[in-house]
């Protein structure tokens, strides 16, 4: 029998790919006509760009793998630089190219903008997490664990906090210590490559979703798009998703604040979980305008990352200023929030003119609060022939891409093997 998957999300287009690729036919049923779910692509002012500027990391490895398994090249679709974390006149972490663990010991001993005394306590306390194993019980706030580790209040703010939030979309003190220490296990502490960034240079539909989409569909397979699911029942010990069925498995691959309508009963596994938002505003300037690098940090603003889409692909003056997280910008009028941006970005592009265009999408419920201890589901959901995938099922990783596709990996082995 045909297997079905309900969302069309990296977790769903993932399942989709791994049970095509096992020889099942598979029927995928998504609410929007655009792939993707919440890294998808969207059109403002004539440009493609995303509903959020996403990046991804060398240690996205089952990601790369479905990418390549699918024929969307992760060298031609991705700008891979080596690590680089940079706040103009403040602070400078850039990765040389030499073998792990050096690369990182040389990253944080050539830094800019920190003291001896500050890369001392830096590479002491990645030497701490690398001998712990990764593993800090009882899992706490990253806030109480740096103060436990009495690291520096300047290395916190430069290095540490910002880190956290781009990683887990959650503020050091409410962020998950546990899941923080897990991302650098994989990335500063992984092989150098692991550390690398990869800046997409299509839009995130054409990254995975698409070519996905035409690799299930290559191999007998069908998505339906713009078909929201209304009722899934099991009926004869098969499952039946509105009038289409019957189906012996079912990955469903919505977001968690949408498992309540579908499945009632799944609804206490994820009811504790808070959310957190995402801010991305596109400002297009005239064509020449760049910014000193592809991707830079911004210190103490309202933007926290700023993206040359010029550089990045091709998308000559138009910038992406990202905000993770909840924070004192929720409480701006957009267009103030806008202008705010726009002077921010003013202080690294002198002579900056006012921009031609001015969009803001907020993802309000980007991702779930990757708080200390929270309880996941797990992929198998207690229900016949139902497996759950999303970035918000029980793993090691934070609501990211890779925890997206590594789910909905395991959902479709797990149905694979039922
Ligand atoms: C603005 C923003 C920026 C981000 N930045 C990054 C980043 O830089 N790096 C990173 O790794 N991650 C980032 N993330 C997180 C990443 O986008 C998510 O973790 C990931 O996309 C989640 O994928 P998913 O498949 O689990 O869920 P979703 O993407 O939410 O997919 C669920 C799908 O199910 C569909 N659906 C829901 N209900 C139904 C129904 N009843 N019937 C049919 N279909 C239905 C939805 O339409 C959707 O397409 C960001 C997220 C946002 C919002």
């Amino acid at each position: 029998m045909t297997v079905a998957v309900i969302g069309a999300g990296y977790a769903g287009m993932a399942a989709a790919v791994e049970l095509s690729a096992a020889g099942r036919q598979v029927e995928v049923f998504e609410a929007s006509r655009t792939l993707g779910g919440r890294a998808r692509a969207a059109r403002i002012d004539g440009f493609e760009v995303d509903n959020g500027q996403h990046i991804l990391i060398g240690a996205y490895t089952e990601t790369l793998r479905l990418m390549r398994a699918v024929g969307a090249d992760p060298a031609a679709l991705l700008r891979r630089t080596p690590l680089r974390f940079e706040f103009p006149g403040e602070f400078l972490m850039s990765a040389p190219r030499l073998p792990a663990p050096l690369h990182m010991a040389f990253a944080l001993l050539l830094a800019r903008g920190l003291d001896w005394r500050e890369k001392w306590a830096a590479i002491k306390l990645m030497r701490g997490l690398r001998a712990a194993r990764y593993r800090i019980e009882p899992d706490t706030s990253v806030t109480k664990w740096l103060d436990s580790m009495q690291t520096p209040s300047r290395q916190r703010r430069l290095l540490w906090e910002p880190l956290c939030i781009a990683a887990l979309n959650t503020p050091a003190e409410r962020a998950s210590v546990q899941v923080l220490a897990n991302v650098l296990r994989d990335s500063l502490g992984g092989v150098r490559a692991a550390s690398d960034l990869l800046l997409p240079q299509v839009n995130l539909s054409a990254l995975f979703p698409e070519p996905a989409a035409k690799f299930v569909t290559q191999r007998g397979g069908a998505v339906h798009r713009g078909q929201r699911v209304t009722s899934l029942r099991r009926e004869s010990d098969a499952w039946h998703i509105d009038d289409a069925g019957p189906f012996a498995q079912v990955v469903l691959a919505v977001a968690p604040y949408h498992l309540a309508a579908l499945v009632p009963e799944l609804a206490p596994q994820v009811e504790h979980f808070n959310w957190e938002p995402i801010v991305t505003s596109y400002l297009r300037y005239p064509a020449t305008v760049r910014l000193p690098q592809p991707m830079l940090g911004v210190d103490a603003g309202l933007a926290q990352w700023l993206f040359d889409r010029g550089a990045l692909c091709g998308q000559h003056g138009l910038i992406a200023a990202v905000i993770s997280a909840r924070g004192r910008h929720l409480a701006l009028p957009v267009a103030e929030l806008e202008r705010g941006i726009h002077a921010e970005i003013a202080r690294v592009v002198p002579g900056l003119p006012a921009p031609l265009a001015v969009q803001t999408i907020t993802e309000k419920r980007a991702t779930f609060a990757c708080v200390p201890n929270l309880q996941r589901p797990a992929s198998a959901s207690g229900l016949s022939g139902l497996w759950l995938a999303g970035d918000y099922v029980a793993s090691d990783y934070p609501a990211t891409l890779e925890a997206a596709v590594r789910s909905g990996i395991a959902a479709a082995r797990a149905a694979l093997a039922a």
